[in-house]
């Protein structure tokens, strides 16, 4: 099996740069110097589904909680209203490179006029 990717000592944000873990310096009751600290929960943002379960490092981004939260809160919002989290969503994408395909079965989308005219 192989180790998750958020699981790994150098786990690091993709977007803020944040650390998943540091280390202890100092013997404790519990732990040995060099033992890991979680410090922040992390996600596995997956860009796309359409390689659930055998992704690789491009289809996903590795986030802390935080920025995982506020990609998705912006796209989410940004549909809701516009007119207040659309920019923040565009720039959001183009500082991060966040990707999102929501997890749907998108069929060829196929608008049938059923009788009215377009006015
Ligand atoms: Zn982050
Ligand atoms: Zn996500």
């Amino acid at each position: 099996m192989r180790t998750r990717y958020t699981d790994t000592e150098d786990c690091t944000c993709d977007i803020c740069g944040r650390k998943k873990f540091s280390k202890f310096v100092r013997t404790t009751k519990k732990n040995k110097p060099g033992d890991l600290k979680k410090l922040v929960g992390f996600s596995i943002h997956h860009k796309h589904y359409r390689t659930m379960y055998k992704e690789s490092r491009d289809d996903i981004m590795i986030l802390c909680n935080n920025c995982h939260d506020a990609g998705h809160m912006l796209a989410t919002n940004s549909r809701i209203c516009p007119s207040v989290y659309g920019q923040l969503y565009d720039n959001f994408v183009t500082q991060t490179g966040w990707e999102h395909e929501p997890y749907i079965i998108r069929k060829k989308q196929k608008y049938v006029n059923k009788g009215k005219k377009a006015g």
